[in-house]
């Protein structure tokens, strides 16, 4: 008998892969929970449906999500990560060689304990010296900082349930008071072919809030339509003038200094939708 996981994208598309073996489900005061064991994917994180990310394609996303912050700031010794319960972005962040420290916000302890069981590539540096993992709500713990980070990312599941409150303009408004003066952020930003209204709202608010505001794209296969979004706020430095030799050379599957600039390259639809022309 063959298994298949299907996610709903809306109402008239599906996309589903076959499922070697269901590893892990479970129901969270926060979500639903699931762990497959995905054919062609590997092992595949769900929650509510949707999927996470997947050990095949997980270093995209996340080599993306941090790489092209820190190194748009020079000196990112400070990070904040809302969310990333799967581990893959605070890997990349403790790897930062001028990273000196990270405190990660996750409000769902099952979603870490279940990365750490079945996820080790992406939950490997959660117990690294310089990660301080703390169990709350990221809106929260954002409301009670005033100037402490360099760089802030979000790394959030979709705009539902506990996350709702990450998308919105106010805040944005508290990110910007928790980063320092020269701080910046960014925030997966979904589909720009989906999501189209999300992402030009997101983009008008951070835009509104930031001296610098830029989207930039990966493609990630296991999310819908594979073109996937990211959106920067910035207080001063622009990610279009990083100088490639200024990149640490870490061993990257995906990121490089050629990505971080040809990243920005927007697609005329996406430009018009943000007001760019
Ligand atoms: N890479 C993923 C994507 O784009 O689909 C996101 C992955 S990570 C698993 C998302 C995490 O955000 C989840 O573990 C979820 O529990 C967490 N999260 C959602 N809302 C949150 C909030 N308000 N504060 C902190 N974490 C939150």
């Amino acid at each position: 008998m063959e298994l298949w996981y299907t996610e709903n994208q809306n109402s008239h598309l599906r996309l589903s892969c076959r499922v070697n073996q269901t590893l892990h489900v479970e129901k969270t005061p926060f979500q639903h929970l699931a762990v497959l064991d995905a054919a062609g994917f590997g092992r595949m994180l769900v929650l509510d449906g949707i999927v996470q990310t997947t050990v095949w394609d997980e270093y995209i996303y996340h080599e993306m999500i941090a790489h092209v912050p820190l190194n748009t700031h020079p000196d990112p010794k400070r990070i904040l990560i809302i969310g990333g319960g799967d581990g893959g972005t605070a890997r990349e962040v403790v790897r930062h060689p001028r990273v000196e420290g990270a405190v990660m916000v996750e409000i769902d302890e099952r979603v870490v304990a279940a990365a750490r069981k079945y996820l080790p590539e992406l939950s490997s540096h959660l117990d690294d010296p310089k990660l301080e993992l703390r169990f709350a709500d990221g809106i929260k713990h954002v409301a009670e900082c005033d100037a402490e980070y360099d760089v802030i990312i979000i790394d959030s599941t979709d705009p539902v349930g506990p996350a709702v409150g990450l998308f919105s303009r106010e805040f944005y408004e508290m990110v910007s008071k928790a980063l320092k003066e020269d701080g910046l952020f960014v925030a997966q930003s979904e589909s720009p072919l989906f999501n189209r209204d999300l992402i030009a709202r997101i983009y008008r608010d951070v835009a509104g809030i930031f001296a610098v505001a830029r989207t930039y794209l990966a493609c990630v296969p296991s999310y819908p339509g594979g073109m996937w979004s990211f959106t920067m706020g910035s207080k001063r430095y622009d990610p279009l003038t990083v100088k490639p030799e200024s990149i640490p050379a870490l061993a990257y599957r995906y990121y490089n200094a050629e990505i971080h600039r040809a990243a920005f390259a927007l697609p005329q639809f996406l430009r018009k939708l943000l007001g760019q022309g």
